[in-house]
């Protein structure tokens, strides 16, 4: 569906085409006296605000390259929200948002992130000031409750349409880049140790990724340690095992697995209970030597604040769009600092463009002691960037270039959108 809106309904552009001169009044009320006044007075000049137009929105599905298992669900495509804001001076700005295994992950589907920039958030934006970001996140934050994905995607086209008219990266807007690359870390849920093992030493032989999380939790916990020290035993200390258990553990399950794991070298355990389980994260985190990772758990800023102050956290997975946008994500990452906590680039398992947009923010981060796991594009058949994000010497590179450093590729997107038009073959054509 695209939203469509007269941006002149401001009354600025209005303004502007039209000029006070037009306004037959003048003509009919003036004198010898104020003509003088008229022809010594200084030129009228109209400032000309570029406003948001138009905001389109497209879904697309990419097929992974192997199923993703995770504890709540296996994933076979990644569905993103394409999000494109046109400016009234010609000037664009694209953002994405995407969920991770969909409703089962949390409270935001694809079709729900399209629905709600669709018919809350564009139509409230349109016509406003296009360099007011700010503002806009503010008004998005007014119109709609939650929805933070929704809001991240429309936020990251702001960012990158204000970054392109000044010829800056979004870096540049949050102060500039302290890092020109991340260390990234690789996910394995093949389901299967073996496979795992053999995709991890090739990863590593490639330089491609030494820091690995492994998604468990689908298992009794006895099983899944097993796998873990396997993997471990398999890579040695060529590799950083992780793990996580998006929320599956209850309290009891956890107080077994986490002594089990640090005993098979494992370096973290990720959001090991559910979200809401403050209390039970603060006594893991306290009663052992393994890391402990908030991740569902970080809702924004105010989630952040809860976390620290029950002390629920040794490390911070910070995500853009589970926080709300570049801007929220930056305000998570500024109370796990000033907490002394550790910090870690999360992803919800984008393609390059947001992908694009979480390096922008994170390039600016002092100190991300866990690295980031930002390498969506990679579990993707396809990337949809004309220059794609670049992996090599076991870290992301921040792209360059103005806004967030990213530019579609028209074929993918039409081969990939939901709604293309079916492709009949027809015989003898
Ligand atoms: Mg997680």
């Amino acid at each position: 569906m695209t939203t469509r809106a007269a941006a002149h309904r401001t009354g600025l552009r209005r303004t502007a085409r039209q000029g006070i001169a037009r306004d037959p009044a003048h003509h009919r009320q003036i004198t010898p006296l104020a003509r003088m006044v008229r022809l010594n007075a200084k030129p009228r000049t109209v400032t000309q605000v570029t406003t948001i137009d138009r905001i389109d929105t497209l879904i697309l599905d990419i097929p992974t390259i192997r199923g993703h298992v995770l504890s709540m669900a296996t994933m076979r495509t990644q569905a993103a929200v394409l999000v494109r804001i046109r400016f009234s001076d010609g000037s664009e700005g694209l953002g994405e948002g995407t969920t991770i295994g969909g409703l089962s992950y949390g409270p935001e589907s694809p079709e729900s992130i399209r629905s709600a920039i669709d018919t809350y958030l564009a139509p409230a934006l349109i016509g406003r000031a296009a360099d007011d970001v700010n503002g806009g996140v503010q008004l998005m934050d007014h119109v709609a409750r939650g929805n933070r994905i929704a809001k991240t995607a429309v936020e990251i086209a702001l960012w990158d349409g204000l970054g392109k008219r000044l010829g800056v990266s979004v870096a540049q807007l949050f102060g500039g880049a302290v890092h020109t690359r991340l260390p990234v870390a690789w996910t394995l849920a093949s389901g299967n140790s073996d496979t795992d093992i053999a995709e991890a030493e090739q990863m590593i032989a490639t330089g491609r990724h030494r820091i690995f999380k492994l998604k468990i939790g689908k298992r009794a916990v006895a099983d899944d340690v097993a796998h873990v020290a396997r993997i471990k035993s398999a890579l040695g200390d060529a590799a950083s095992i992780r793990v996580d258990v998006n929320q599956t553990w209850t309290l009891t399950e956890a107080r077994r697995g986490l002594p089990a794991l640090q005993d098979a070298g494992c370096e973290l355990v990720e959001q090991p209970v559910a979200a809401r389980y403050l209390g039970a994260m603060a006594e893991l985190t306290r009663s052992h030597a393994i890391a402990v990772m908030a991740d569902e758990a970080l809702g924004g800023p105010e989630d952040a604040l809860a976390v620290a102050a029950k002390g629920a956290a040794d490390v911070f997975a910070v995500k853009i769009a589970q926080s709300g946008g570049l801007k929220r994500a930056a305000e998570v990452v500024a109370i796990g600092q000033a907490a002394g906590l550790g910090l870690y680039g999360g992803t919800m398992l984008e393609t390059g463009l947001s992908t694009a947009a979480a390096l922008q923010l994170f390039a600016t981060v002092e100190r991300l002691d866990w690295g980031t796991e930002l390498f969506g594009p990679l579990l993707l058949t396809a990337d949809i960037l004309a220059q794609p994000i670049i992996y090599r010497d076991f870290h992301v590179e921040v792209p360059t270039g103005p806004g967030i450093g990213a530019t579609l590729d028209p074929y993918k997107i039409e081969f990939y959108r939901r709604d293309r038009a079916p492709r009949i073959a027809v015989a003898g054509e």
